[in-house]
C-alpha cells in the first residue's frame, strides 16, 4: 500500500497550497490513504501565540470541515483520514484529549519538537547539543510513547538538525528511543521533509543513516511519512524511494499502515 499519514496545510504558517491540491497530488502521486496530521492547537495558559500551528478555534474548525468535505468528496478515489501531529505537553494533556475526544480523530502522530511546553521554547530540533540535551530530548520522546495516544514517533532523529555530529553520545540516546520504541511495538517514521531540506541544502541531518542502522538494529518498526508541506511532496516519489531501499538495505521492518482510534 503507497500510504502517507504526516500531510500538513497552510494553515501551520510554514505550509503552502489548498487542502484540495494535497488531496489531488496524493491521487496523481499513487496514494491509497492519504493522512492529514497538521501541527495540532493547544490552548495555553499564558498569552503566547504559537507562530507554527493553527489556533483552537476557528483556524481548528475550519481544518475539520474542510478535511471532512474533501473525504466526502473523494470517497472511492483516496481514503482521507484526519488526524494531528501533536507534541507530548504534560500542563495540557487532559485538554488536548478532550478535543481529541470530541472531534473523534483518526489518529494522531508524536511530534517531539519541543520540552514540555513550546512556551518555554526548547526547540528539540536546534537546542540539542550535548549529552544533557540529547537525553532530555529522548526522556519527552519516551513519556509521550508511554501515553499510548500516538500511532507513531515523527521524525525521531529530529535531534541530529542542531547537534554538531553523530558521535557517541548520539549512539547512546538512539539505542535507548529504538529499544523503548521496539518495546512498545511504537513504529518510527523516517521523514523525508528532513530528507528533502538536507537533498536542498547538501547537509545531512535527519533522516541520519546511523539513526536508521540503530533502529533496523533493534527491530523497530519503521514507517514513511512525507511531512508534505507542500502538494507538490506528493508527487514527486524518489525521496520515498530512495528512503525504502536504504530502510530495506539495512533490513529495516518497513510498515504502511496505522491503528485507528475506535470511537
Ligand atoms: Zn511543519
Ligand atoms: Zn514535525
Amino acid at each position: 500500500m503507497k500510504t502517507n499519514f504526516h500531510t500538513h496545510t497552510a494553515r501551520c504558517g510554514h505550509a503552502v497550497g489548498r487542502d484540495e491540491e494535497y488531496v489531488q497530488s496524493a491521487i496523481r502521486g499513487g496514494y491509497q490513504v492519504l493522512g492529514f496530521a497538521d501541527h495540532g492547537p493547544w490552548k495555553f495558559s499564558s498569552n503566547y501565540r504559537s507562530h507554527m500551528r493553527m489556533n483552537p478555534q476557528e483556524e481548528f474548525q475550519d481544518y475539520l470541515h474542510s478535511i471532512r468535505a474533501l473525504r466526502e468528496k473523494y470517497r472511492g478515489q483516496i481514503d482521507i483520514r484526519i488526524g494531528l501531529e501533536y507534541e507530548y505537553f504534560p500542563p495540557y494533556m487532559d485538554w488536548m484529549r478532550q478535543i481529541v475526544r470530541r472531534e473523534r480523530l483518526d489518529y494522531l502522530l508524536l511530534g517531539n519538537h519541543f520540552e514540555y511546553s513550546e512556551e518555554r521554547r526548547f526547540y528539540f530540533g536546534r537546542q540539542v547539543v550535548d549529552e544533557e540535551t540529547l537525553a532530555r530530548y529522548v526522556d519527552s520522546a519516551l513519556q509521550g510513547m508511554a501515553t499510548g495516544l500516538y500511532a507513531y514517533l515523527a521524525h525521531p532523529d529530529l535531534f541530529l538538525r542542531g547537534y554538531p555530529s553523530f558521535d557517541r553520545h548520539c549512539e547512546k540516546a538512539s539505542i535507548r528511543l529504538c529499544r523503548a520504541a521496539k518495546e512498545q511495538g511504537f513504529p518510527l517514521e523516517y521523514n523525508l521533509c528532513g530528507a528533502l531540506e538536507d537533498r536542498r541544502t547538501g547537509q545531512q541531518h535527519y533522516p541520519h543513516p546511523l539513526f536508521w542502522q540503530i533502529a533496523a538494529a533493534e527491530g523497530c518498526d519503521v514507517i514513511i511519512g512525507v511531512d508534505a508541506h507542500s502538494p507538490d511532496a506528493l508527487e514527486d516519489d524518489s525521496l520515498r524511494q530512495e528512503g525504502i531501499r536504504l530502510l530495506t538495505g539495512y533490513g529495516a521492518h518497513v510498515i504502511d499502515q496505522i491503528p485507528y482510534f475506535a470511537w
